[in-house]
């Protein structure tokens, strides 16, 4: 089953939506399988965006995600990358559509809540760098009412 990886970044944390992010995703009906509340050090910040590292904002973005703890999670389901980044909704929240968590939780680019892994990829490096040990390996008892 596909994974990825989410995290709740340091605005996210702080304005108190951990709890209204998490449901969204159990309520759509995938599965939690890591969860690490963590404030992660600047060269891990820089790993983590290094794709990123020819931009002009990449020196703000790092600086706006060392500045707190965030929640780094793994959720796993049927195109859970696709959905994921669906149920996150566009870079800009004033792109994103109502409905979405930046949509419904941001204004600014540079302060849009929450992270989404953008490919399979992407997601099996990004898990890999934020959750050395792996995903928890639990099977949720509501998989035959979710699944056909
Ligand atoms: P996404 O997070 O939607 O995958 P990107 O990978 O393009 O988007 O960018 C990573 C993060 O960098 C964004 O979520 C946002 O926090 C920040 N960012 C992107 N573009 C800008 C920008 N023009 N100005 C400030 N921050 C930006």
């Amino acid at each position: 089953m596909e994974q990825t990886f989410i995290m709740i970044k340091p605005d996210g944390v702080q304005r108190g939506l951990v709890g209204e992010i998490i449901g969204r995703f159990e309520k759509k009906g995938f599965s939690l399988k890591g969860l690490n509340l963590i404030t992660v050090d600047r060269p891990f910040a820089e790993k983590h965006y290094a794709d990123l590292s020819a931009k002009p904002f990449f020196n703000g973005l790092v600086e706006y995600i060392i500045s707190g703890p965030v929640v780094a999670m793994i959720w796993e389901g049927k195109n859970v990358v696709t959905t994921g980044r669906k149920i996150i909704g566009a870079t800009n929240p004033a792109e994103s559509a109502p409905g979405t968590i930046r949509g419904d939780f941001a204004i600014d680019i540079g302060r849009n809540v929450i992270h989404g892994s953008d490919s399979v990829e992407s997601a099996r490096k990004e898990i890999g760098l934020w959750f050395p040990d792996g995903p928890i390996n639990w099977q949720s008892s509501l998989h035959s009412w979710i699944y056909e």
